[in-house]
């Protein structure tokens, strides 16, 4: 028989990044970069970095209610 499968869900490919065993309660990203999506992550890694990303996410905002 195979492993049991894990209890939580793998992270996000931006918190497998950094190292994370899983996403934090309402990962902002793991909407944006999901786990079998890593390359996704990574070009936009690449052009803005973690806190690039971070900030405009933070910016664009889901839903403000504005
Ligand atoms: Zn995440």
């Amino acid at each position: 028989m195979a492993d049991p499968p894990p209890p939580h869900h793998p992270p996000c490919a931006a918190c497998a990044h950094q190292g994370r065993p899983s996403c934090p309660a309402g990962c902002p990203l793991a909407p944006y970069f999901p786990a079998d999506r890593p390359e996704r992550f990574e070009y936009a890694n690449l052009l803005f970095g973690v806190d690039g990303i971070l900030c405009r996410l933070e910016a664009a905002g889901p839903d403000t209610g504005l």
